[in-house]
C-alpha cells in the first residue's frame, strides 16, 4: 500500500508525518517513510541541478522533466522494493506535487505534466493520498512565524505562485475523489494528527 502526503508549503505535513510513522510502527505495521529524492544518490544529484541557484537558465519544462526523472529513480530504488516486501510506504510528496507546482504553479498545464509523469511512474499511482489543506495566505504566515519573522515582500510576490499551486491541488481533489482525502491543516497539531491518523487507520485496517 502506497500512501503519499501532499499539500502547499506551510501545511505542516512533515511534522504530522513523523508522528504518523511512529504510531504505525508502535502498532506493529511494517512502514517505510520516505520523501523525494529520498537519499537515493542519482535522484539527489538530479535534485541538486534543480535547486542550484546558478542554473538561472532553467527552463520550466526542463525542471518538470528533472522532477519526473528524480521521481522515477526514487520509485524504482526505494518505493517499489519496499512495496514488494509488503511494507506500507508513506512518501512525502509525489506526482501531485508536480501537477500542482509545475503544472498549475509554473503554468505548463496539468495534462502535459501528467503525460511526462506517466512515462516516469508507468502505472504506479498512490493508493491513498493525504492532502493537507491550508490556504496559501495561512501557509506563508506559518512559514514566516516558523522562521521568527513577519511576512515580507518576497513572500507576497510568491503568493500568486502559491495561489496557483493551491488551485492545482483543488482540481486534483475533484479529479481523484477516491484517492485523495482532505485533512483540514488549519486546525491544531493534535486535531490535524487525529484526522490524518483516522484516514490512514481506516485504509490499512
Ligand atoms: O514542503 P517540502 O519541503 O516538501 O517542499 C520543498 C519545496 O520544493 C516546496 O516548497 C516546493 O516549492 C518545491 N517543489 C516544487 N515542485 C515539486 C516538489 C517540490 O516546486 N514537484
Amino acid at each position: 500500500r502506497f500512501i503519499t502526503v501532499e499539500g502547499p508549503d506551510g501545511a505542516g505535513k512533515s511534522t504530522i508525518l513523523k508522528e504518523l510513522y511512529g504510531m504505525l510502527i508502535e502498532e506493529g505495521f511494517e512502514v517505510v517513510q520516505t520523501r523525494e529524492p529520498g537519499g537515493v544518490s542519482i535522484a539527489e544529484q538530479i535534485r541538486e541541478v534543480i535547486l542550484n541557484k546558478d542554473n538561472t537558465a532553467m527552463d520550466i519544462r526542463t525542471e518538470a522533466l528533472l522532477y519526473a526523472a528524480a521521481r522515477r529513480q526514487h520509485l524504482v530504488e526505494v518505493v517499489i522494493p519496499a512495496l514488494e516486501k509488503g511494507s506500507i510506504v508513506i512518501c512525502d510528496r509525489f506526482i501531485d506535487s508536480s501537477l500542482a507546482y509545475q503544472g498549475n504553479g509554473r503554468g505548463i498545464g496539468m495534462t502535459e505534466v501528467m503525460n511526462i509523469n506517466q512515462f516516469a511512474i508507468e502505472d504506479k499511482m498512490p493508493d491513498l493520498t493525504l492532502y493537507f489543506d491550508i490556504s496559501p495566505e495561512e501557509g506563508l504566515k506559518r512559514i514566516a512565524r516558523h522562521d521568527g519573522r513577519e511576512v515580507n515582500r518576497l513572500d507576497l510576490e510568491s503568493l500568486d505562485f502559491h495561489q496557483k499551486v493551491y488551485k492545482g491541488y483543488q482540481t486534483l481533489i475533484k479529479q481523484y475523489p477516491d484517492r485523495i482525502k482532505v485533512v483540514d491543516a488549519s486546525k491544531s497539531k493534535e486535531e490535524v494528527f487525529e484526522q490524518a491518523y483516522d484516514i490512514v487507520k481506516r485504509f490499512v485496517g
